[in-house]
Order: structure tokens, then sequence, then C-alpha cells
């Protein structure tokens, strides 16, 4: 089990006036997109296809998995930005690049349509994970030009197939196992035109943050001219320690099938109708033990995601009439979800089998992972360490001075919230500093 760090840019760059790229990172899902078409249509093109595949995903997360979903994602939000393109002068010939990662346990599916890229790099070798749809890429595949030619080629924009310019439209996706240590990179043309291969492996292997690596990137980019926008999106896998443990015992014994005989000789009738009629009877009991028998098997295989106590619990039975019980209670708490999430949740999230189901949680808790963040113990720290620590945590100190003759100055006396609770990223963390020496500052 793997913690996964991540972080994304995209910039306008130094030439172009606006930004036609858009990216995507949430727990689990993160993408580039580049958009083409003219009179801003090209921003309209990424931005739709991002929201749609986020849309896609979500809404199918336990229902199908992995490369399926991917594949499904991205062909969906084929067909909404070809039905905008079709819908008018103003959208005519809008489409976009897509090159997204969807992590599920530990594989990565990454699809892919465009020039936009993906690479991995692992025990520091870079490997590129999707081939250009472009026009040079084919003719350096056929011999026909170097890479090195391909990269001053006068038709080096040319793409041979991108998100919303057919009715239908199938994705390349390929599946990667997630190792210790992997970093992957999403990122459109205006990185890779401009950086070299050799480059960006060196700095994803000399900056350890996806924050500082990303930051680095777009800068090296923009120093090589910034002719283009430019969008990176970097994800790292770190082992973890602390992640939802994903109760491992395959569900499903079988309860279904009794077979109740339908018992004994029947009694000795006094008279053709009270046989009939016991008949009748055995008939209807029968009749109603094989459909509790099938009400058994579909309730002992029915998981869902749902709610107890502010927090997901995997369920088992039907969400409805209270016929569940609680098969794990998480400590993922809902409110950290994003709203069309949280209320998903909340209206019971059905999923194919108790597998999906614990793909689904730990899909949750990355959301919540990154939606939140644990405070730090900063009593007894001074200030400005207290102050730097919170900071990093996603979270904003706010300092306020007490008297406290005796103490050191400067130092941290309480916090509130307590050390160790969960919390929105971005929110106020009170401290009380021991007013004199330096003073403290607000930051
Ligand atoms: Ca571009």
């Amino acid at each position: 089990m793997y913690s996964v760090t991540s972080a994304s840019i995209t910039e306008t760059g130094k030439v172009r006036e606006i930004n036609e790229d858009a990216v995507l990172e949430t727990g689990s899902l993160f993408a580039v997109a580049d958009g083409m078409g003219g009179h801003q249509a090209g921003e309209v093109a990424s931005t739709l296809a991002l929201s749609v595949i986020r849309q896609y995903v979500e809404d199918n997360l336990g229902a199908i998995s992995g490369e399926q979903l991917v594949g499904k994602a991205v062909s969906g939000a084929n067909a909404v930005v070809h039905q905008k393109a079709v819908s008018g002068a103003k959208f005519r010939d809008m489409g976009t690049t897509v090159t997204l990662l969807y992590r599920e346990g530990d594989t990565a599916y990454i699809g892919h349509v465009g020039d936009s890229r993906a690479y991995l790099l692992r025990n520091g070798g870079l490997r590129q994970l999707t081939n250009d749809h472009s026009l040079v890429a084919r003719l350096v595949q056929e011999g026909e030009i170097t890479p090195q030619e391909a990269r001053s080629h006068p038709q080096r924009n040319v793409i041979l197939k991108a998100l919303g310019l057919e009715t239908q439209l199938e994705a390349d996706v390929v599946s990667v196992k997630i190792h210790r240590g992997d970093v992957f990179l999403l990122a459109t043309d205006g990185l890779t035109s401009l950086v070299g291969d050799d480059v960006i492996s060196r700095v994803l292997a000399e900056f350890p943050g996806p924050v500082d690596a990303a930051g680095r990137l777009v800068e090296l980019a923009l120093e090589a001219g910034g002719i283009d926008n430019v969008s990176v999106v970097i994800v790292s896998f770190a082992e973890s320690p602390t992640v939802v443990p994903a109760t491992g015992t395959e569900g499903g014994d079988l309860g279904g099938g009794q077979q109740e005989r339908a018992g004994g000789d029947p009694a000795r009738g006094r008279g053709k109708a009270a046989r009939i009629w016991l008949i009748l009877l055995v008939v209807l009991l029968v009749l109603a033990l094989a459909g509790l028998g099938v009400g058994l098997y579909f309730f002992n295989n029915t998981y869902f995601v749902g709610v107890k106590g502010g927090k997901v619990a995997l369920f088992k039975g039907f969400p409805f009439w209270d016929m569940a019980m609680v098969e794990t209670q998480t400590d993922i708490e809902i409110r950290f979800l994003p709203d069309s999430l949280r209320t998903r949740v909340e209206e019971n999230l059905v999923t194919e089998s108790r597998r999906n189901a614990e793909k689904t949680i730990e899909s949750l808790a990355l959301e919540v992972e990154k939606n939140s963040s644990i405070v730090p113990d900063v009593e007894g720290k001074r200030y400005d360490e207290a102050a730097e620590m919170l900071l990093e945590a996603g979270l904003h100190p706010v300092a306020e001075l007490v008297s406290r003759p005796g103490f050191e100055p400067d130092v941290v006396l309480i916090q509130d919230p307590a050390p160790g609770a969960r919390v929105g990223k971005g929110s106020d963390v009170l401290l009380k500093v021991v007013m004199g020496g330096t003073p403290a500052r607000e930051v």
C-alpha cells in the first residue's frame, strides 16, 4: 500500500494570451489536457473534457474497474466535447488531448489521446508510457525522420487523434503496477517540446517533492522560451503506514439455497378438496422458502459503501429498510469529501462486489487525505518553527500573544485544535505564544 503525494501546475507561458490547457488533480485521478480550436474554444474543450472524465469516474466508482473505467470515461468525454463542437460555429473543430492517470489499489491506469505525455521515473530511469498521436511520431516510427528532426519539424504540431473531433474515439489505455518510489509525470507538449527527457529525468530525481519538481519543470519550459501553454502533474508514491486497512478476507459465504423439502407424507385427507388445499399450501410454502433463499443469497452478496456516524462504512445487505449490516467501519470522515462524492456516499454507493467496495473505500480515503491535514504537535516549539510546520501541513497558523512571566518567550504554549486532530486543508490553528523577546509575527 502506498501513500500518494501530487502537485499540478498549468501556465499560460510567455507567448500565448490564453491558457487552453487544463489539469486535474484529485486523490486518485490526475490528468492534463491541451485544448485546440480558435477563439478560446480550446479552453472550453480541455476544461469540459476533464470535468466529464472526473464526473464519470466519480459516478462509476466501484461499479466498473480500472481499464474499463478509464476507457469509458475518455470516450464519454469525447462524445460530450464532440456534441459541443458541432453545436455551433463558435466551437467548430475544437478538440483536446487528454493524458490521465487513474490509480486503483496498486495499479496505475494511464488513458491517453493526442500528444501530451505520461512518463514514469523508476529507479532513476525515465520511461515514456504513452505514444504521441502526432504526425512526427509516426514519421519517426516509420524511420522517415529522426527524433531530433521531429523536434524542429515544421509539422510537429499536427495531431492525428484528439478528443472531440469524431463521434467515437477509443483511448490508449495501459496499466502499470505501482512500485514504491515511483514518480509519474503527465505533461502537455508545452513542456516536452522545450525540455528534453534527460532534463526531465534529472529534475524528477533531484526534487523529491512533487511541488518543487513541478515548479522546476515549468520554470525550465519558461526559460526555454515558454512559447506554448505548459502543464504538468506529478504523482509520487511512497510507502505509507497510514492507510485504511483493506479487510482482506473475501466475503460471500453463500447463504442461499435452502431447499426445505416439503414435509412428510400428507396426512390422510378427508376428501379431495382438502387434499387440493394442502397441495396448494405446500406449493406456496416451497415458493416462499425459495424466495427467502434467493433473498438471502443476494443479501449475502450485496455490498455497498455508506455512512455510519459521519464516517464511511462498508455494508453488507440491502441499502434500504435498514436491511444491512456494517462489515467494516473506517475512520474516513465524509465531511472532508468533495460535495458530489459526499452526496453519493450518503445516498449509498452500491458496488459490484466486495472487492470493488474496498477499492472504492480506498479511493475515498485518498480524497480525504487530499482535502484534509493532521494537525502536527507544535506545543513547546518556537513560533517560527511551529508556523513552518503548520504551513507545510497545509494549515494556517494564527498567533495570539499571551503574557506568562517566567516562561521562555516566543514559545508556543497551547495549540487549538490539539495535535493529531484531522481538519480541512487551510484551516486555522490557533497558537498561544509567550510574549516578550523577539515579537511573534502573524503569518
Ligand atoms: Ca500545447
